[in-house]
């Protein structure tokens, strides 16, 4: 087996802005497995909040270079790599390298008939004004999810909501709120009709969540990675967010669905700012959730070839084995 780790950086349209800060590019790192005849291939996302760089993932997975050549199992590979970036990024390579070897879709292996989905479309944290310009900008779109941070988050909220009165929208805080700011504004929220709260606390502090009021549906994202965190969160949230560069690959995010969906979790799917190189493998575990977040390229101005084709109403068709699977 060859194994190739390459770094790339793909532009973001405008700027992606959250609680924790701000960025202009996608820096993401792809693996290639080849056998000689067929290729794999995965991205993964490094992400700071976690402690991983794009340094730290690629010498994580140069590591496992010796087995990797030799030919790895997914399984095998579970054993070796603790979920994240780099177990994601070449877990999915392996999945896209058994579908082309197979002369299978990812579909036929899982015996999944895929559907289109409706992303949200997620609004950078910005000024009220701001942020209800690009609302208003892409008033067609049906599920909006807006990124806030604490003080003046419900001006933001009510901004959005006065340029999409129908849409449906959901926020997500970032680990940035604390349980006085979560009581003073969800009454609020209630009016304006949001949908879900993602991540309001810091990960650390989610047993607050349990002796208060849940109006509106809660769902950790910083607090899930993988199904070792379900016990704990149950009492504080109704639904997880799964994301592959968390879980670490595909194979522990279909895990973790199952899992969570026998524990009365409700399912999210999001992802990092990626390709859809990194959205084929999560629009799997996305068929049937609750909630579907894989707008990556869609903040991006380019994508990987044979990428998601998104249309004014948030749709993502089934993509092409081309791009993955
Ligand atoms: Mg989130």
């Amino acid at each position: 087996m060859q194994l190739h780790i390459t770094q790339h950086n793909w532009p973001i349209d405008g700027i992606f802005r959250i609680s924790r800060g701000s960025r202009t590019q996608a820096q993401v790192i792809q693996v290639e497995l080849s056998d000689g005849s067929s290729i794999g291939r995965g991205e993964c996302v490094p992400y700071a909040r976690y402690n991983e760089t794009l340094a730290s993932v690629s010498a994580t997975i140069e590591g496992l270079r010796p087995q990797i050549v030799r030919g790895l199992s997914r399984g095998q590979l579970a054993q070796l790599l603790p979920a994240g970036a780099a177990r994601n990024a070449v877990d999915c390579a392996l999945w896209d390298l058994e579908c082309k070897q197979a002369h299978q879709t990812i579909w036929q292996r899982l015996s999944i008939t895929p559907h289109a989905l409706t992303t949200a479309y997620t609004l950078s944290l910005d000024t009220p004004e701001q942020m209800q310009q690009k609302a208003q900008a892409h008033h067609h779109r049906p599920l909006f999810k807006l990124k806030l941070a604490g003080d003046g988050d419900l001006e933001r909220v009510k901004a959005v909501r006065q340029a999409v009165p129908n849409a449906q929208i959901i926020i997500d805080a970032n680990e940035g709120w604390n349980s006085v700011l979560y009581q003073q504004l969800v009454p609020e929220l209630v009016n304006l009709n949001v949908a879900m709260i993602e991540q309001p606390f810091p990960a650390g502090d989610d047993a607050l969540l349990q002796d208060l009021p849940h109006p509106i549906a809660l769902c950790a994202d910083e607090s899930c990675h993988d199904r070792q965190d379900l016990v704990k969160l149950k009492g504080c949230y109704e639904m997880i967010n799964i994301k592959i560069d968390k879980t670490g690959g595909l194979t522990e995010a279909l895990a973790l669905k199952q899992a969570a969906e026998a524990e009365g979790f409700a399912i999210m799917v999001g992802c990092m700012v990626g390709t859809s190189l990194a959205m084929a493998p999560a629009f799997v575990v996305a068929q049937n959730a609750k909630i579907v977040d894989l707008d990556g390229p869609l903040l991006l101005a380019q994508d990987q070839p044979h990428g998601f084709e998104y249309d004014q109403a948030s749709q993502m068709q089934v993509p092409s084995s081309k791009l993955w699977g």
